[in-house]
């Protein structure tokens, strides 16, 4: 696992404050879309149909760190959309490292080599660069030729400079296990501090939900890479245990409020990966929200969720309560063979609900209302 001690020591911290507290629930990453603009049209995304008005809304700066100073949580995780679109971009990271913030900006890197000039180094932030897999793999899931190696060239641009650099892998059905492995070979050859990987979830908006993997097959798929990574070294930038989870070895119910986002909509019930509603304050998120109502075994779209920004958060807690265990796990890597851990039953989930085109109305109304949803004749901004 590649975090820094510091951040490592600050966040262990946080976390202890919070269980001696007493408190139940507590967000760990803030996950800030300060707009949903993109210049890729991925085929696992559920955000690029949004109509123009609402591609074009942005999260001002001062709203960005309102959002970081009110939910408080350690780590901010600025997400999008492409978040290089937002021209004050730079003011963002610079607010939020001034409120001693560990900061993970999420890219395709398109724009990256072109933007480094607003970011200095600094050992608290890092560029997390979106690849899903190796150049033809990651060239198809974002269909777009090219893009692999202009990101590859932006990764080489900005480790020169001296910046942080992760890489975020999004894994589809179809995902070879030979493939995933010489893919992280070739980024540990690039010198990046380390890899987020998760299974894809399947947008109900996204074009392509065919391509979404089913809870047996992650496992499998997951087991099969871990077991093909036995010696070859590669560095995640995840908890042991929320590894082992993907290895089918924990049964964990996700912790949505662990990772909260905020977003031109306001902040978003029920997580990160599911817009089922949105309210104006994350108190409002934190108290009103029917947690029992989401998750696996509640909620048909959760049946197959097993995303980090869902999960990583119930690792932790694990971790805390069960340091020993994920030493183990840290040390040994997660089981790739054996009887998996029981699953979690479907039987008594509540159906889906189709709230999708109700939200967008009210959404597109209220942004209007409030002058921020402006139409444009400009399909990219930069
Ligand atoms: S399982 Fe949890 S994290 Fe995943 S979509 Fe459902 S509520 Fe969100």
């Amino acid at each position: 696992m590649s975090v820094p001690l510091q951040q490592s020591i600050k966040i262990g911290l946080y976390l202890m404050r919070q269980r001696l507290a007493g408190v139940k629930r507590y967000p760990l990453v803030l996950m800030l879309e300060p707009l949903f603009r993109c210049n890729l049209a991925c085929n696992g995304c559920g955000k690029i149909d949004y109509p123009d008005k609402i591609l074009n809304a942005r999260l001002s700066v001062e709203e960005c760190l309102g959002a970081a100073d009110e939910c408080g949580a350690p780590v901010v995780v600025l997400a999008g959309g492409e978040p290089l679109l937002h021209k004050e971009i730079g003011e963002v990271v610079e607010g939020l490292l001034a409120r001693g913030k560990f900061i993970y900006l999420c890219t395709n890197a398109l724009l990256l080599e072109k933007k480094l000039d607003q970011f200095k180094p600094n050992p608290a932030f890092a560029f997390t660069v979106h690849l899903d897999g190796g150049r033809e793999d990651h060239d198809k899931a974002v269909s777009q030729p090219g893009t692999y190696d202009i990101a590859v060239k932006a990764i080489k641009a900005a480790r020169a400079k001296g910046f942080r650099v992760n890489i975020n892998c999004t894994l589809f059905s179809g995902a070879e296990p030979g493939r995933v492995a010489d893919f992280m070979d070739e980024v540990k050859a690039l010198g990046v501090g380390g890899v987020t990987i998760s299974p894809g979830y399947a947008y109900e908006r996204a074009p392509d939900t065919q391509h979404f993997l089913n809870r047996r097959n992650t496992k499998q798929l997951f087991r099969e890479i871990f077991r093909l990574g036995r010696g070859r070294k590669w560095t995640f930038v995840q908890s042991s245990l929320f590894l082992d989870f993907l290895a089918g070895n924990q049964t964990y119910h996700c912790t949505p409020w662990g990772n909260p986002t905020r977003n031109v909509f306001g902040w978003q019930r029920p997580c990160y990966l599911l817009g089922e509603g949105y309210v104006k304050t994350f108190k409002e998120l934190m108290e009103q929200t029917d947690w029992d109502a989401y998750g696996t075994g509640n909620y048909e779209k959760c049946a197959d969720c097993m995303v980090h920004s869902g999960f990583e958060a119930t690792a932790v807690a694990d971790t805390m309560k069960n340091p020993l265990k994920a030493l183990a796990v840290a040390l040994r890597g997660p089981r790739v063979d054996g009887p998996m851990a029981s699953d979690i039953p479907l039987d008594h989930q509540r159906p889906a609900e189709k709230v999708f085109d109700a939200l967008l109305e009210q959404n597109l109304g209220r942004l209007e209302a409030e002058g921020r949803a402006q139409p444009t004749h400009r399909r990219v901004q930069g």
